[in-house]
């Protein structure tokens, strides 16, 4: 059976003990979760967060990293400080770390190589703007995404890597790309791997649906051939939105 990955990234949003106060209920309300489910605090909750899901089936991740493992970069974490807190996972190229932040690809690529060599899994954000799907350029941005940030990465390395397919264009704004044409991209996605690596890879990569998940729309969503879980920001910030969805079978 299809084992799906559910992974709440909470953004610039709650103290430590909100966080953990959140994080407790995820861990009582999912223990029986079939399903991988991952949480993304602020780096500032990271380290209690690790001990409110400590021994439960709770993934940690952290929302960004820097591209250097340490010296003078100031303001920036490494993934050697990610694993000392017990993260396992990282979000990388989120849209707003490429569009508020100007991340480029060759950036994203450092991050998602530096990553891979310090043992974390991470998840790759990619997504087209209303502007570039409306110009048709849809697979082009796309398709450029998911080649340059897994430029150089080893076929056997793509065990831990996840992509998460986000429209910029639905991201926080209520708007969700419809299950036929997210399953689309995510199917194309697949076929870019697919020439990147081989069929069985391909196949394998989990490909989560990110923009404006709600428990009303993660089953029609979760139903497509090519969504093998999701992405969710907003509806991630309370248990009573993100249990449900997590849950959603
Ligand atoms: C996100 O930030 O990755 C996201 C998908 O946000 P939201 O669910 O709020 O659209």
């Amino acid at each position: 059976m299809k084992r799906y990955y559910i992974a709440g990234n909470w953004k610039m949003h709650k103290t430590v003990a909100e966080s953990v106060a959140l994080a407790k209920a995820l861990v009582r309300d999912l223990a029986d979760c079939k399903d991988r489910v991952m949480i993304a605090p602020a780096f500032t909750a990271l380290a209690a967060v690790a001990e409110a899901v400590r021994g439960s089936n709770i993934v940690l991740g952290a929302q960004n990293m820097g591209p250097d493992i340490q010296g003078a970069h100031t303001g920036e974490v490494s993934p050697l400080m990610l694993r000392d807190l017990g993260v396992s996972s990282v979000i990388l190229g989120h849209s707003e770390r490429r569009h508020s932040y100007f991340e480029t690809d060759e950036l994203i690529n450092r991050k998602v190589l530096l990553a891979l060599d310090h043992g974390l899994e991470l998840i790759l954000c990619v997504g087209e703007t209303l502007a570039e799907r409306e110009a048709g350029r849809l697979e082009d941005v796309v398709g450029f995404q998911v080649r340059e940030g897994l430029k150089g990465v080893s076929a056997a390395k793509m065990a831990s890597v996840t992509i998460a397919y986000e429209p910029v264009w639905a991201i926080g704004t209520g708007k969700t790309a419809t299950p036929e044409d997210a399953d689309m991209v995510h199917a194309y996605i697949r076929s870019v791997v697919s020439s990147l690596f081989d069929k069985a890879i391909a196949e394998a990569l989990v490909i989560q649906y990110g923009g404006s998940v709600k428990p009303d729309n993660a089953v029609e969503l979760m139903a497509k051939v090519n969504i093998d879980g999701a992405l969710v920001g907003g509806a991630s910030l309370k248990a009573e939105t993100f249990v449900p969805i997590a849950q959603f079978r």
